[in-house]
């Protein structure tokens, strides 16, 4: 692994003089919400051609200055991340298997034509925003600080290329019980019109144009009184939801869940997958068919399917509803079966067995 041996970078810190106060803080964290409000500090770090990774820093959270030909503002040259810091009823906080988000910071980099951070800086720049920020990770039920590394292209330059000037991100946003009255089946639209990825396309990768794609599909699902929209790929068969992994349960204990060189790999799945082979089911990545997916709903076969992602953890799919066709879901109890298993491990519950915890 040519990222270990690595030295940790030297941060500055430059602590925010405007910092919320308690009270202030406390309020926010009382009701959270998703995304609409952030910590009092961000990291970044520069990369260049010539330096390579370089200026690390902890600063007061704030607008980016950026020049207008910044090549992220035309061509999309973007990626991005998302994961939870998790707080233990000791007080410690955790997150949930940030090597794995590291690494697909990488893959999706390598597609975007963007530098590959090395997994130990991804995990340092995590540690170094807690170290400030830990009295953002909120301790109520199912509650948690979301953080969102991000990367993009940075130099003032028109020509279509890689951009020789880069900027990683780091920044958190506390974040509130996602069902607020239990967990809910979702409903799901069924894109025909729309396509999310195609063969070779970024699918795979987590940056920004895969999710501006699927803003329309996502307003027809919502006019159509769906919560969530799913996509196909070009032989119709079933890929994923605008962010989330789809699985579904046969009748016979097996498992499986599309797998595609388009679909985003999400951590939340494998993670609920392995669960799962710990408790003997079998186990299948391969093309699910939407006829497979509608025939296994009718005959009986398919017993269960639910979406998964780090921001629902999972969710039982409700129905599916096409331009022609709503077919009701069964439902069945391993999901939240599941589900319950997963937050038990994050939230220091249960045993981790499989060393999935990163204490920051
Ligand atoms: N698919 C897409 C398109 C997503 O945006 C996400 C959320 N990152 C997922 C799947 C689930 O991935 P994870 O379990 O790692 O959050």
């Amino acid at each position: 692994d040519p990222d270990t041996g690595l030295d940790p970078l030297e941060f500055s810190v430059t602590r925010n003089l405007a910092a919320k106060s308690t009270t202030d803080r406390d309020a926010i964290l009382a009701n959270p919400g998703f995304g609409q409000s952030f910590t009092d500090h961000m990291v970044d770090i520069c990369w260049s051609v010539r330096g390579g990774w370089h200026r690390p820093r902890v600063s007061p959270y704030g607008p980016i200055s950026l020049d207008p030909a910044a090549a992220v503002l035309h061509y999309g040259q973007e990626i991005f991340e998302g994961i939870k810091a998790y707080r233990h009823a000791d007080g410690s906080v955790h997150t949930f298997r940030p090597d794995q988000n590291g690494r697909r910071l990488q893959r999706s980099a390598r597609r975007l034509a963007l530098p590959e951070l090395p997994v130990p800086y991804f995990l340092q720049s995590l540690r170094e925003l807690i170290a400030v920020d830990g009295a953002w990770v909120p301790s109520g039920d199912d509650q948690s600080l979301y953080l969102r590394p991000f990367m993009f292209a940075k130099e003032a330059f028109l020509g279509v290329r890689p951009a020789h000037k880069v900027a990683y991100y780091l920044i958190a946003s506390p974040a509130g019980a996602y069902f607020k009255g239990g967990v809910q089946p979702v409903s799901i639209w069924l894109s025909e019109d729309y396509s999310r990825a195609g063969k070779g396309g970024t699918g795979a990768a987590k940056t920004g144009g895969n999710y501006a794609a699927s803003l329309l599909p996502q307003s027809e699902a919502y006019e159509n009184e769906c919560d969530q929209v799913v996509f196909l790929d070009q032989d119709r068969n079933v890929e994923e939801l605008g962010g989330m992994n789809v699985v579904f349960v046969y009748k016979d204990g097996t498992i499986v869940t599309p797998q595609s060189d388009s679909i985003l790999e999400g951590i939340t799945r494998d993670s609920l997958l392995q669960l799962a082979r710990d408790r003997g089911h079998h186990i299948e990545g391969r093309n699910v068919s939407l006829d497979e997916w509608r025939q296994g709903v009718a005959s009986g076969d398919i017993v269960e399917v639910f979406a998964c992602g780090t921001a629902a953890v999972v969710t039982p799919i409700g129905v599916l509803k096409g331009r022609d066709f709503i077919d009701e879901q069964p439902s069945g109890t391993l999901a939240l079966e599941l589900r319950e298993e997963l937050t038990n491990i994050q939230y220091g519950r249960a045993e981790d067995k499989h060393g999935w915890l990163y204490r920051l």
